[in-house]
């Protein structure tokens, strides 16, 4: 398989460049340049099988030779052995035909350690067989820092710096960032939000000097190797539901379009998937982009489900890529007007966008009534981003025989606070991080300003 750039101005990659580089030199996003197919009877027969033996049927077409079929399968193994559930993301039921899957059974305990363990193991083979180091520098709004740093910390060939906007994230999620104490793992705190720190990360991988010296690579969601992981679990959770002599639904919670457009790859793929639900906080770009047809930044809004805090998704531009027929001129045109504020759909894409996905927004209020909601009549206690997700499902529910999946991105302990305030229940941390409010901390700040930050890297990647 050879990954092309949605802005069509980069070299073809192989999977293992693409996963290391990341972000494409023109600025786009690497895609793969087909769509591989799983026919009925290869879908069917996924039944039964572990999450492990569909990763491995589901990536494989995407990863080619990269690794022998037994490394593959032992990088697999070793990502998901530290999950605390034996089916990794099991399903719950909270309605007649309407289901939780929780992605939240990894060791930071929100589904970026799904994608983010698999490629810490996948970075470790790459770079140890070629005999490399990379820098990895990555932007979060809480969860990917974290869930990077516990998939990375440790290993030999790589340093790991996460940005992350000061003040801005839940004291959980802070703390995952700043108590290990691994020599090769960074966690900074930036001046602004999250698009700040995603800008500047981007404006590195745009210093070309500064990208050779450091070797940066990427593992923001803007990594395809981070998508691909993610495609995986809509097809356990759709064949566990009966995929696919039926159809399902599903309702992501969204933020940088990573998670949804996993779920897009996989109906490409021939997953039969029904509708697909964008559900969006109070930051609802994407929402406005399918109401109105314009993709237009407004300033971003903390929220109490602040992984989704989010006004320039990303992986959208994967979307746009597919919308404009794979057209890189057209989609670089778009992001340069996004540049100046926004840009409106043609009404073709408009209309493609329209007949893939459906989209609902929920507000502060709302999501905490869901939280509040759901522990009365099922006695589940969920994150506020899933709350987000269950609300919006529940909205857009459609045919009431079309299983609605709604995607469980977050334990409720992360957000001890906001999940308190909503229903009187203080979620207690898992067992394995009690200890999280003792351990010392690390942390370096830093302004938001390009060359302050490269400085600090050189720094800290100095040995
Ligand atoms: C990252 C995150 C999201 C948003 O996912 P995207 O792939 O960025 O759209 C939603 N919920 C939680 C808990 C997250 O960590």
């Amino acid at each position: 398989m050879k990954y092309i750039s949605t802005r069509g101005q980069a070299p073809e990659l192989t999977f293992e460049q693409a996963m290391l580089t990341g972000l494409a030199v023109d600025g786009g996003l690497y895609v793969p340049a087909t769509w591989p197919q799983l026919d009925k009877g290869q879908i069917a027969a996924l039944a039964g099988k572990t999450y492990e033996e569909t990763a491995f049927i589901v990536m494989k077409p995407f990863i080619g030779d990269t690794f022998p079929d037994d490394e593959f399968r032992a990088i697999i193994a070793r990502a998901y052995a530290g999950f605390d559930h034996v089916a990794r993301v099991p399903l719950v039921q909270i309605g007649a035909n309407d289901f939780l899957l929780e992605l939240h059974h990894g060791p930071t305990l929100a589904f970026k350690d799904v994608a983010m363990q698999l490629i810490g193991q996948m970075f470790e083979a790459a770079l140890k067989r070629a005999g490399k180091r990379v820098t990895i520098v990555g932007a979060t709004s809480g969860d990917t820092g974290s869930a990077a740093i516990e998939a990375f910390k440790g290993l030999d060939a790589v340093d790991v710096i996460i940005l992350y906007p000061h003040g801005r994230v839940s004291e959980v999620q802070r703390r995952q960032m700043t108590t290990p104490d691994e020599s090769n793992v960074h966690a900074v705190a930036m001046d602004g939000d999250f698009d700040d720190c995603q800008a500047r990360l981007k404006d590195m991988f745009n210093d070309s000097d500064f990208r050779e010296a450091v070797k940066l690579a990427g593992v923001n969601s803007i990594n395809w190797a981070r998508v691909l992981a993610q495609v995986v679990y809509y097809f356990t959770s759709a064949v566990a539901l009966g995929a696919p002599h039926r159809k399902v639904s599903f309702t992501v919670p969204t933020g940088n379009f990573g998670d949804i457009f996993a779920a897009y790859v996989a109906k490409r793929m021939g997953l039969p998937i029904d509708r697909l639900v964008i559900a969006t906080n109070q930051n609802d770009i994407l929402h406005r982009t399918l109401t109105s047809g314009q993709h237009t930044k407004q300033g971003v809004t903390p929220s109490i489900s602040p992984s989704m805090d989010i006004q320039v998704s990303s992986n959208f531009e994967r979307l746009l890529f597919d919308l404009y027929h794979r057209e890189g001129a057209a989609v670089a045109q778009l992001m340069a007007e996004l540049g100046q504020g926004g840009f409106s759909l043609s009404q073709g894409a408009r209309d493609a966008l329209a007949l893939e996905f459906d989209s609902g927004k929920c507000s502060e209020a709302e999501t905490s009534a869901t939280i509040k909601r759901m522990v009365k009549q099922t006695g589940q206690v969920l994150c506020p981003h899933s709350a987000v997700a269950v609300k919006v499902a529940q909205e857009q529910r459609g045919n009431p025989a079309t299983p609605m999946i709604a995607l469980a991105t977050a334990h409720a302990a992360k957000f001890p606070d906001a999940v308190e305030a909503a229903c009187g229940i203080r979620p207690d941390l898992p067992a394995h991080m009690a200890d999280l409010f003792e351990r010392p901390e690390r942390v370096t700040r830093c302004t938001n300003d390009l060359s302050a930050l490269e400085s600090l890297i050189h720094e800290k990647i100095a040995r």
